[in-house]
């Protein structure tokens, strides 16, 4: 695997590649890698010639800095996971050299960017779609792989190549979950032992949710839900929404797509999850 450190670097490397007609995949991670990021590098891998995985803890789209200072740096363990399944770039740009031209951070997200990981995180998508944008801008990708895990960010993203007209494929990858349900997510690596059972709970409601589902109304569900949740977690939200327009829903009737998204903290851990409600 090889690795570039400044986006002019990668870039020249990339050109070379395209004047032989290679494909290339790109993955963009925040490190502290696992399962689920690597079931992204494998899809990539099948799917084009060359994979690029960046790693880039973006301070943009965090907006409280104690979040940014605790978040996982495995720099060492993650080039060794990407080599175990054959990555072959890795791009780690310093911030001054992604963000040489100043982003920018005028975005129109429309439903997208209103609830959820928008209200109790703003400015996380304005940072989300900044990086992209630059990174797609320096990368040109064929294709670029998104896990739903974070799924209002998949569809930020969606949107963002829409708008920029871009000629990159944005490609949703399926959700990677421990045994237990709980998603996988670089923030586990700050769950103690027995949090790591706890956060469980989170699964099972989602999946209470889609067994209950007409049985109940949403409002009852989520009101359920949430309330259970107050026992162990802190949660911020629990809710049931179209999966296009991810906006709420009052009634079953108003989507044919309804999805459940929840974040909640477990002790000092931000955990985020969503489902889908049908098959
Ligand atoms: P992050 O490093 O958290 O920014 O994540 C990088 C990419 O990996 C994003 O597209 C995430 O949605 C995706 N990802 C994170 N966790 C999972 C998971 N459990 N399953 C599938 N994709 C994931």
């Amino acid at each position: 695997m090889k690795q570039y450190n400044t986006s002019k670097a990668i870039r020249s490397e990339l050109e070379q590649l395209r004047k032989n007609s290679a494909t290339v995949g790109f993955v963009p991670t925040m490190g502290a890698l696992h399962q689920g990021h690597l079931a992204l590098i494998k899809r990539a891998k099948a799917e084009n010639k060359f994979v690029v995985c960046s790693i880039f803890v973006n301070p943009l789209q965090f907006n409280r800095q104690e979040d940014l200072k605790s978040y996982p740096n495995r720099m060492e363990q993650d080039k060794k996971m990407l080599e175990s399944v054959n990555c072959d770039y890795l791009f780690t740009p310093s911030r001054e050299d992604l963000y040489a031209k100043a982003p920018n951070l005028d975005f129109e997200f429309g439903s997208l960017g209103v609830g959820m990981e928008a209200e109790y995180r703003p400015g996380h998508f304005e940072g989300v779609a900044a990086v992209i944008d630059r990174f797609l801008d320096v990368l040109q990708p064929d294709r670029a792989y998104f896990g739903e895990k974070d799924y209002q960010q998949l569809a930020i993203v969606k949107w963002l190549v829409e708008q920029k007209d871009s000629n990159t494929e944005i490609v949703g990858c399926e959700t990677e979950r421990f045994p237990n349900g709980l998603a996988m997510s670089s923030r586990n690596y700050n769950l103690k032992e027995a949090e790591f059972e706890q956060a469980s709970e989170i699964y099972k409601l989602m999946q209470y949710c889609k067994r209950q589902l007409h049985q109940k109304t949403p409002q009852e569900l989520s009101t359920y839900a949430f309330e259970k949740l107050k026992e162990d977690f802190q949660p911020e939200y629990f809710t049931i929404v179209d999966e296009e327009t991810l906006k709420p829903i009052q009634s079953w009737s108003d989507t044919a797509k309804p999805r459940v998204f929840v974040a909640a903290y477990l002790s000092s851990v931000r955990l985020i999850d969503n489902m889908s409600l049908i098959d």
